[in-house]
């Protein structure tokens, strides 16, 4: 790959995505086989004048060795040391990126019922230390190609043309060809306007129909509000969480799911491939799963009893399946690119800066609005070529959203 290109796309990573600032930390996730592109972006933040870089990196074969000989009481364990770096992390609040490169199938086989286990024991101390650093801390994540993830996209190519394809997939969808600064400049003031307008619609509901099964409602709340594009932190930093991101998305009311929706596309949930699937709602809850093969339906399953929020939803996305990303006609098998190439709803956490001036409000007041709170944020996408949303508003109107799967 282009030197050059990658250089751009590492530079755009850290001064676009992360907004790294003047003295700030940065911690890099990376996979140890992908080394050479966390330097880059190493050496990207330290031009932005970062005070110190730190990568954590990871290996899928230790995460597997790790699950097979730990027992379980040890994977569950949460040391001192590991507490007091996330309370470190609380304090000072550095910035995040996320370079995936997962091999969507990576933990495949892993013993489903301890892994559900580990991350029902660790979640609590987790989401105690990441509730005091929400939208407080600038964060990215970004997808770079490994061998593993190119050959599940293109099975059919040798793994070096599998590389390289997905690599032009992703500096395209990432638009980092061109003048990429330009280009997300412009991206994001398209996607403000159209959040702009379901805003001012105040949208009170919505109904989703699609002839595979999908017949399903979903209220918003007062006060929340659609967004898209750059995020900014409660400091007022401006980010841009995903690298791509071609959604509006709000948090919903976590109590008022009723109906049925089916997946459109397969899912890595965990290290696993998850397809033809779909679940049915009852006041807010998943009350059945469906799925056609018994290992999607373990997997799922397992998912939503992580906690009492992993079974209801915590976002809802639109996005028109003519999608700059859906146009690739490339299945990612990562939900960083599938979620951006049509409608999405995610079961697990809400995101509190959905809340209208949500910057200026008190940790009580955002409290007040009982979003869905959970250890999980998994994205299912259910977008198709023929699916139907309707809207109605506070003030009683009905409005067509969607009309066959895009922008009616
Ligand atoms: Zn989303």
């Amino acid at each position: 790959m282009n030197k050059t290109l990658l250089k751009n796309y590492a530079k755009l990573i850290v001064e676009i995505g992360a907004n790294v600032q003047k003295g700030q930390d940065v911690i890099i996730q990376a996979r140890v086989n992908e080394a050479y592109f966390a330097e880059l972006v190493a050496e990207a933040a330290y031009k932005a004048k970062a005070r110190s870089v730190m990568v954590e990196w990871s290996d899928d074969q230790i995460t597997r060795l790790a699950y097979k000989y730990q027992s379980l009481k040890t994977l569950s364990e949460m040391p001192k040391w590991k507490e007091e770096k996330l309370q470190h992390q609380v304090d000072t609040l550095p910035a995040r990126i996320y370079i995936t490169s997962d091999d969507p199938d990576a933990l495949k086989g892993v013993d489903q019922d301890k892994y559900t286990k580990v991350k029902m024991a660790l979640g609590p101390t987790i989401m105690k230390y990441r509730e005091q650093m929400d939208n407080k801390y600038q964060w990215v994540i970004a997808g770079i190609p490994s061998e593993a993830w190119a050959k599940k996209v293109f099975p059919n190519e040798t793994k070096s043309n599998a590389v390289k394809k997905l690599w032009d997939a992703i500096l395209k969808t990432t638009r980092v060809l061109g003048d990429p600064i330009e280009n997300w400049k412009e991206h994001n003031k398209i996607l403000k306007e159209k959040c702009e307008w379901l805003n001012n619609l105040g949208i009170k509901s919505l109904h989703y129909e699609s002839k595979n099964g999908t017949n399903f409602n979903i209220n918003l709340l007062k006060g929340m509000v659609f967004d898209g594009g750059a995020a900014r932190t409660i400091s007022g930093v401006v980010y841009q969480p995903n690298m791509p991101t071609e959604e509006c998305f709000t948090s919903p009311d976590k109590t008022s799911a009723n109906g049925v929706v089916m997946a459109t596309k397969p899912l890595s949930v965990d290290g696993k491939v998850v397809d033809n699937f779909g679940f049915r709602f009852e006041n807010g809850k998943v009350v059945e799963v469906l799925a056609k093969d018994a290992n999607s339906k373990e997997v799922l399953e397992h998912l939503i009893s992580v906690d009492e929020g992993a079974r209801q939803l915590g976002e809802v996305a639109l996005v028109p399946f003519d999608s700059p990303i859906n146009q690739t006609g490339i299945l990612f098998f990562e939900t960083l690119y599938d979620e951006n190439a049509c409608c999405h709803l995610a079961l697990g956490r809400a995101f509190e800066e959905c809340i209208k001036d949500f910057d200026k409000m008190t940790s009580e007041e955002r409290k007040a609005f009982n979003l869905n709170t959970s250890i999980i944020h998994v994205d299912f996408m259910i977008g198709s070529e023929d699916l139907n949303i309707t809207a109605t508003t506070f003030d009683g109107k009905t409005v067509e959203i969607f009309k066959n799967g895009t922008w009616a």
